[in-house]
Parts: C-alpha cells; sequence; structure tokens
C-alpha cells in the first residue's frame, strides 16, 4: 500500500484518522500532514457525500505537496459504492478503501453494493479494511445468529452472540470479498466495541478464524485519561498476544485540542510493549517526601520535551536514536542504580542531601554536576553522548 505493508509479519504500523470536513481540501491535508509529521504512517479520511469524493484527489496532491508520503485511506459508509465509481480519480488516490458491512445497505442490496466496491479496489489494485463496528452490525447476521442461540437447549448470553456476530460479520464479508476477486493478502479485518473486554474477546476470536491482517482498536474509547487507559489497555493485552498488525487510538480530543495525541499514544504502546521504537524513553521516579521541590519534576519534564523537540532532527542524522534510554531521578536512593540500567542518567540531591547531581553513562559515572546550571549541563551531556553512541548517518566516526 504505497510503500506501507499491513500484516505478514511486519512491523505493526500506527495510524490516526482526520476530524476535519474532507470537502475543505486545506484545512484536511493540512491535518493529514500534522498526522504525518507526528508519526501516523496511514491516515484515513471519511469520504462520506460528493464534495468529499471529489475533493480526494486535491487532498492527495496538497499532502504530497506539504511533503508527506502518507498513505491515504477512504473511509466509506452508506454510498461508498455510488462514489467510488462516480469519481475514479479518488478511486485512485485513495491507498486503501474501508467498508463496514454494517453500513453498505441491506437486504438484497447489501451483497451487490459490497461487491461493487471490492470490484473498483480490485481494479485499482487497492486493499479494503472490512470494518465492523457493534455500533452498526450487520443486522441480518446478528438477527441470524440470535435466532440459532435461541434454538438452543442451553442458549448463549446476548454479548456472546454479539461478539460472535461481528466476527461472523467480517470473516463472512472477506469471503464474499475473496470470492469476488479481491486477494487474501489485500484484506485487513478490524472488529471494533467500546469495552476492553470485548475487544480482547472479539479479536482474539477473529484471530483463531483465519490469518487475515487485523486492523486493533478501541472505537469510541472516551476522552483525555479515560480513553488512553481503556485504548492502551485493550491494545496491550492483544498485541502482547501477538495479534494485531496496524492500530489506531480512537481518543476523544479536547474542542480545539491537538489531534496528534492519539498518534503518539498509539506510538508509546507499541514501544512500552517493546515492539517498536519511536521516541527515546525517559525513565523518571515518581518523586516522594525526599524530592520536597519541584525542581526534579521540572528537570523530568524539561528533558522529555527536548527529546521530543531535538527528535525531527536527530531521527534524520542519527539512526537508532530512538533506542536512547535515559534516566531521571529524584534522589540518590534509587538515581544512580536506575541511572546505571538507562544509557545516561542522571540523579538530583534529594532534601538533606549533598547539592550534587551524578551523572551515569553507560553504567559509570561521567561526572557529578552542582549549582544552578544542572539542566543545560545534562543537555549538554546528552548531546554528545547522542553524537558519540548514534553516528551521523554516512560519517566514518
Ligand atoms: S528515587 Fe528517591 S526521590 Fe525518587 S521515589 Fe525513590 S526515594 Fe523518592
Amino acid at each position: 500500500m504505497d510503500g506501507v505493508i499491513v500484516g505478514g509479519g511486519n512491523p505493526i504500523v500506527v495510524q490516526s484518522m482526520t476530524n476535519t470536513d474532507t470537502a475543505d481540501a486545506d484545512a484536511t491535508a493540512i491535518q493529514v500532514a500534522q498526522l504525518a509529521h507526528a508519526g501516523s504512517e496511514l491516515v484515513r479520511i471519511t469520504v462520506n457525500n460528493e464534495a468529499a469524493a471529489a475533493a480526494v484527489p486535491e487532498i492527495v496532491r496538497k499532502v504530497r505537496g506539504l511533503g508527506a508520503a502518507v498513505p491515504i485511506v477512504g473511509d466509506f459508509h452508506y454510498n461508498g459504492h455510488k462514489l467510488l465509481i462516480a469519481y475514479p480519480e479518488a478511486a485512485r488516490a485513495l491507498a486503501k478503501y474501508r467498508i463496514n458491512p454494517g453500513n453498505v445497505g441491506s437486504g438484497r442490496y447489501h451483497d451487490d453494493h459490497f461487491e461493487a466496491i471490492v470490484r473498483v479496489a480490485v481494479d485499482n489494485g487497492k486493499p479494503v479494511r472490512i470494518g465492523v463496528n457493534w455500533g452498526s452490525l450487520d443486522q441480518a447476521v446478528l438477527a441470524q445468529l440470535m435466532d440459532a442461540n435461541a434454538r438452543l437447549a442451553e442458549p448463549k448470553d446476548a454479548r456472546d452472540v454479539m461478539i460472535e456476530a461481528m466476527v461472523e460479520s467480517a470473516i463472512r464479508s472477506a469471503e464474499l470479498a475473496e470470492a469476488t476477486g479481491l486477494a487474501h493478502d489485500r484484506i485487513i479485518l478490524s472488529a471494533k466495541v467500546s469495552g476492553v473486554r470485548d475487544l480482547v474477546e472479539v479479536y482474539r476470536r477473529l484471530a483463531a478464524r483465519g490469518d487475515y491482517a487485523l486492523h486493533l482498536g478501541l472505537t469510541e474509547a472516551g476522552m483525555g485519561m479515560k480513553g488512553i487507559v481503556a485504548s492502551s489497555a485493550g491494545l496491550s493485552l492483544l498485541l502482547a498476544e501477538g495479534i494485531g498488525d496496524t492500530i489506531r487510538v480512537s481518543i476523544t480530543p479536547e474542542p480545539g485540542g491537538d489531534r496528534t495525541e492519539e498518534v503518539a499514544v498509539a506510538q508509546q504502546v507499541l514501544q512500552s510493549l517493546g515492539l517498536r521504537s519511536f521516541m527515546p524513553q525517559v525513565s523518571s521516579c515518581p518523586g516522594c517526601g525526599r524530592t520536597t521541590s519541584s525542581y526534579f519534576q521540572e528537570l523530568a519534564r524539561d528533558i522529555q520535551a527536548y527529546l521530543r523537540d531535538q527528535m525531527p532532527v536527530w531521527r534524520e542524522v542519527h539512526p537508532g536514536v530512538e533506542e536512547l534510554r535515559v534516566a531521571v531521578m529524584g534522589c540518590v536512593v534509587n538515581g544512580p542504580g536506575e541511572s546505571k540500567h538507562a544509557d545516561i542518567g542522571i540523579s538530583l540531591p534529594g532534601t538533606f542531601e549533598d547539592p550534587v547531581a551524578p551523572v551515569f553513562i553507560d553504567g559509570a559515572l561521567e561526572r557529578t554536576l552542582r549549582g544552578d546550571h544542572i539542566a543545560a549541563e545534562f543537555k549538554a551531556l546528552l548531546d554528545s553522548y547522542v553524537e558519540r553512541r548514534f553516528p551521523v548517518a554516512g560519517s566514518a566516526s
């Protein structure tokens, strides 16, 4: 998919979705570029009406003009079969189509509309994500499974049947897509719910039903800490079991908030699990009664921000720097020990300790900082460590 391969044992792909009006090509292109710049490796845009479909080629051109090569995925509901046929340039410009089998029409139209979209995908060489969502579950599949369940001597509970219906809808749609000519490895499945336990259950069952690439995500995860924690919990359980090929964190941003937060959370989930590396990681202790001033918290925040600010350049010129481990500790109780486990670490003086800050590099005491410029001196040590440990790409040293 335009340089990004989902599934087949490739690294787990981080993706995101815009929340602009797709018909506003400028706003959408800018947000796609922002998400890409933040590290999103696929960006999805809704293609909900004719104006949106007409804007797609322009959006792709503008995104490329902004220096982002990120593949752009079209999200279709209800009228995807019409839009993809009426706007062939949009069909060509998109890197992938997402179809929700619960929203492609009902009765005898269901399969016709679904097949129409798949045929456009086949003709244009595009993969398709079959994205089931419990909020728009295919009612025909659900009713069929509910009826069958009611006939059992010991019927399962409604939750169990709902989860089975989601899996069944995804698998039946995938089989229909293959029968229509889409290659097995051009199909990605998702089955999103908003509860963590349901998410884990539905994806375990989906993974057990075949080897389709899987897109993981909690839908309607919520806002702020709730959304971040719920998404992290659900994704981590599945990823730790080896389930999932691409992830999206669907958190609700604050009004006027930063849409790229969902990308940072997705990256942090993967890095915390040791599955991919995106950013140097800072270990810092929680602080306790031994750190009665806020200086230690300020330094931890300062170093974190410094690393984030340096990364756009460091990533280009210091390959491997995303593996860097930094420790910022509040006192000497655990400070030197944690610092020795990091690549570079500093322990600030706790209350009543000598006003000195030992810095360890590669497990050995490098020097002891003191005075009013500890933060600046530590950043200078960080810079020189990065220069030495991750030499400039192409340099002989
Ligand atoms: S390292 Fe020191 S300041 Fe940090 S939590 Fe432990 S005892 Fe407290």
